[in-house]
């Protein structure tokens, strides 16, 4: 197609066009003037002919061909005919022929030209006649070259007029198409410096409409676009400007920090809240963007340069949190970032920045509530955890030996039950201080439940090192202390695991030192012991005994034996006490403290429980429907006590047992730690009793807070624990303490009960202190259920107890009887010591010795009246005499005929002692 510039274009189309047109009249042209042309020299012919054949006509009736000749020339140089002869009559032979001049053939049309029109005008014939008479024929070819020459010089003129006219036209055309085009190359321009953002481009509009419209067009556009810009900038202002007043009024600093690729930074903006927190000011920053550092907790800088540096690097989110130096208003602040790389290397970071105080202190709070005992402040355990791994990593890494300790306060929950638990809590936060007071400083000490406590001792490679630290330990427990008034005292076990040398984990150090506790407890308390791998052996003799029992239970292995209690004075059988027994397939059969102590602590206790309330209610049926009118007690374990549905399950099994009835049903409880709720068993007691069954306070006197259990527990009975019945005749202060629990059921309107009764003498002390019921082995030792009706049909009270009928010791005749029990006490220490000579020697002086000063003073002051009191003191001095005699034997290394007259002393301590009863009775008497 055609190309170029609107002007050539139009040129180049105009000349197309016209060639064809001008061409076209042109042929239109030459064939009209070849038409007439032919039109006219036939005419002309015919008239020249006609002029010609006169003179032709008489020039050839006389033969004068010469005169033909000339006058055939004369036609020819007329230049009009191509050919002119003159033929015989007959028309054949060419008798004269014209002879044409040959200068007008030089210049003319060319030969192109003339081929191209190939003009050719018809050959005429005329016969030359006279008088009917033809002489010859004149045929006549006219030349079309005049035509053809004047043709080509007219179509030459018209050409050249076409081209002049064309020439014009075209540069008229330009004209025009200048003018007309100015403005839309000043459009293009305009459009170009729009584009280019000059909002001020406008466009004139020339005298040409339909440009006019254009440019007024583009510049109503550019107007508009102007307007819009105007806007939109107007809006960006307003945008930036709320943004500005957000950044100020938000608590969140913002800043950017530019970083060169040489590492020099500047802050390229910092918002004024930015400030604020760090409590910088602009120009400080932007003199030296290091100052922020400045503002850092020594403690937290080293980690904010690791975050940087991290992120300086990887090119990630950049997020550190930490503390602002000592003195700054707030105390934890967070910084955030995203870092953008720019084209110019710089590395632009764009970040915030706002105080976390609140969050972070919260998050401490939480922390320290998650990993702190609320009631000492010491590591829980959670923390221990924590705490029990770094140390074990430390411990590897240097190769030192840590002492994972665990310490569990012996006699804790008594002293909790008597004084309250708020006591109990002081106690614990002093301890807890104690612990902290003994040991290191990078040690731990976490209290991980009511009265345990882990430590973690490092760097305990000496042994004598690791035992006198837990010495320290012991100790500071031990230590009295002052709690709500009153001066308690506890003690600790401690169980010791060593890392490395014990090589397990954290859990199962844990549990090997508090295996290691437990042995201490066994082994008499306030003592440490250090695991070893028998004691593991121990657990698992432990869980193998757990499922003997459970097996034993369920295999019919357990039975209960019945021990009397009597009413001595009465000489009645009351009841029984059902005791369990295990009949072991491979063992003897196996008393209670061989199994129940390790299963007290678990579900087992209350399985066994239910088993010997079970049988005991069944025995307890058969004995009444023999009219057997018996009672049975039945000792119930703290845990099972402590079953929420005691009561009701305790009612369903005498439902089961019809001929049971439930007021000879006594239910023996102990004192115990386990039974902390008093108020919970109080309650139980009360609604037991309300269906028949009733309680006895087992082994009274042996705990801490015997009297505050008898104040709160509506309990029947009192049973005065065997230890002290026992040995109250040779021990003053068991006496002592027999008598005061005797005098207490007196206060409390209790009735009492004495176990331990192993000698006629214990009941008629007992009976002489007021204390009727008893039991023990001087009664009957516990016996197979078959046994109990053989028993009972031949047993008899000692006669001695019916004797003490209606006698009652005064209290003021008590040291009587201890003076007794302490002359008794001489005798045995005596018979100890030369036995074997490691004992204790007895004091030697007659004067000196218990019963000698008791003689003398309180015996004199109160007796001295009675005749049977001076009797007392030969014996006295004869048996101090013998003392001595064989205290002599023996240093003189006789001990052989020393002990043989052991009889000797015997007899007179015998009858010092019944010169003691005729005292006592003389004085009862009086
Ligand atoms: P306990 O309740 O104090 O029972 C009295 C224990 O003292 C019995 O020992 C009995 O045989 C013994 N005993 C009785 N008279 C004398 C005496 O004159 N001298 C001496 N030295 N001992 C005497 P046993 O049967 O070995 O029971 C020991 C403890 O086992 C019981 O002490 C009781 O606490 C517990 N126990 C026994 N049977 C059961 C039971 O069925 N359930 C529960 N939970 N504990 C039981
Ligand atoms: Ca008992
Ligand atoms: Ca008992």
């Amino acid at each position: 197609m055609i190309g170029g510039s609107l002007q050539r274009r139009i040129f180049i189309a105009v000349t197309l066009m016209m060639i064809p047109i001008f061409a076209l009249y042109q042929v239109i042209e030459v064939r009209s003037d070849i038409r007439a042309a032919s039109r006219h020299t036939t005419e002309d012919v015919q008239d020249i002919a006609a002029a010609a054949l006169p003179q032709l006509k008489s020039a050839l009736i006389v033969g004068d061909f010469a005169m033909v000749q000339e006058t055939l020339d004369g036609i020819m140089h007329l230049g009009h005919f191509r050919d002119l002869q003159l033929l015989d009559p007959g028309g054949r032979d060419v008798l004269v022929a014209g002879r044409a001049s040959v200068a007008t053939q030089e210049k003319g049309a060319p030969h192109w030209f003339a081929a191209l029109l190939d003009v050719r005008f018809p050959m005429q014939s005329f016969p030359v006649e006279s008088g009917g008479v033809v002489y010859g024929v004149l045929r006549v070819e006219p030349a079309a070259a005049f035509l053809v020459d004047e043709l080509w010089e007219r179509t030459w003129a018209a050409a050249v007029a076409w081209i002049v006219s064309l020439a014009v036209f075209m540069a008229l055309l330009r004209i025009i198409l200048e003018r007309g085009l100015k403005p839309i190359a000043a459009l293009a321009q305009a459009a170009h410096s729009l584009g280019e953002g000059d909002m001020g481009s406008r466009v004139p509009e020339g005298d040409v409409p339909e440009i006019a419209a254009t440019a007024r067009a583009f510049n109503r556009m550019t107007n508009k676009l102007a307007e819009a810009r105007g806007m939109l900038e107007e809006r960006v202002r307003q945008a930036t400007h709320d943004l500005q007043q957000l950044i100020m009024r938000i608590p969140v600093g913002v800043y950017k920090l530019r970083i060169s690729p040489d590492d020099t930074m500047h802050f390229d903006f910092v918002s004024p809240r930015w400030l604020e927190l760090l409590e910088l000011d602009a120009a400080a920053v932007r003199d030296d963007p290091g100052v922020v550092m400045a503002q850092v907790h020594p403690d937290d800088a080293d980690s904010l340069r690791r975050a940087f540096d991290a992120v300086k690097t990887s090119l990630g989110d950049f997020q550190w949190e930490g503390r602002l130096r000592d003195g700054l208003r707030a105390r934890w602040i967070r910084l955030e970032a995203i870092p953008t790389p720019l084209d110019n290397g710089d590395v632009l970071w764009e970040g915030i920045q706002y105080d976390v105080t609140a969050i972070k202190e919260h998050e401490i709070e939480l922390d320290r509530i998650a990993h702190y005992d609320p009631l000492t402040q010491i590591p829980n355990r959670a923390l221990l955890a924590d705490r029990m791994r770094q140390a074990i990593a430390q411990a590897r890494r240097v190769q030192t030996t840590l002492a994972i300790c665990y310490l569990d306060l012996d006699g804790f929950k008594p002293i909790n039950d008597a004084l309250g638990h708020e006591a109990g809590d002081a106690l614990l936060v002093e301890i807890a201080q104690r612990l902290l007071a003994t040991v290191r400083g990078g040690d731990t000490v976490a209290r991980i439940g009511g009265d345990e406590f882990v430590l973690l001792l490092a760097d305990m490679d000496r042994m004598e090192e690791c035992e006198k630290t837990l010495g320290r330990i012991l100790a500071a427990v031990s230590a009295p202390a002052l709690i709500a008034g009153s001066k308690v005292s506890v003690s600790a076990s401690i169980g010791i695991a060593l890392y490395p040398r014990d090589d397990a984990d954290p859990d199962t150090l844990l549990r090997h030192a508090d295996q290691a506790m437990y042995q201490a407890k066994q082994s008499g308390r306030n003592n440490y012991i250090f695991f070893d791998p028998n004691l593991e052996d121990a657990a698992r003799r432990h869980r193998d005994l757990l499922q003997q029992i459970e097996n034993g239970l369920a295999g019919s292995q357990f039975e209960l034996f019945y021990q009397p209690k009597v009413n001595m004075r009465l000489g009645v059988v009351i009841g029984f006490e059902a005791l369990v027994r295990w009949r072991h397939p491979e063992r003897d059969l196996l008393p209670p403290q061989e199994f129940l102590p390790l299963i007290e602590d678990d579900d087992l206790i209350i399985a066994l429980g239910d088993w010997v309330i079970d049988h005991a209610l069944a025995q307890l049926a058969q004995w009444h429907r023999q009219g057997l009118d018996l009672s049975v007690s039945v000792n119930v374990a703290p845990r099972h006590l402590q079953q929420g549905d005691f009561a009701a399950r305790l009612r369903q099994r005498l439902s089961m047992h019809a001929d049971a009835p439930p007021h000879r049903l006594e239910i023996e409880i102990v004192e115990s730690a386990a039974l902390a709720d008093t108020h919970h068993i109080a309650e139980l007691i009360d609604t037991c009793r309300e269906f028949g069954v009733s309680f006895a306070l087992d082994d009274f006197g042996t705990g801490y807070s015997s009297l505050s259990y008898l104040k709160n527990l509506p309990a029947q009975t009192l049973k005065i624990d065997q230890s002290f019945v026992r040995d109250m005749l040779v021990d003053a202060n068991d006496l002592a303490i027999v008598e005061g629990v005797i005098g207490l059921t007196e206060v409390f309107r209790r009735q009492v009960i004495a176990e331990g009764v192993e000698t006629a003498e214990h009941g008629t002390l007992l009976l002489n202190m007021g204390c009727e019921l008893a039991q023990g082995f001087g009664i009957a030792r516990p016996m197979p259920a078959n046994d109990v009706e053989g028993w009972l049909r031949k047993w008899k009270p000692d006669p001695a107890w019916s004797a003490t009928e209606g006698f009652r010791w005064p209290r003021d005749d008590l040291p009587l009887v201890i003076a007794a029990s302490s002359h008794r006490s001489w005798v045995e220490q005596m018979a100890d010591f030369l036995a074997d000579g490691t004992g204790e020697c007895p004091e030697l002086d007659g004067a000196c010795c218990r019963f000698g000063t008791w003689y003398a003073g309180n015996g004199q002051r109160r007796y001295g009246r009675i005749p049977a009191y001076a009797a007392i003191a030969p014996t006295h001095d004869r048996i101090h005499a013998l003392g001595r005699e064989m205290v002599g034997l023996l240093r003189q290394g006789q001990g052989e005929t020393a002990r043989a007259r052991l009889p000797e002393l015997f007899a007179l301590r015998d009858e010092l002692l019944s010169q003691l009863h005729e005292l006592m009775r003389a004085a009862a008497t009086l």
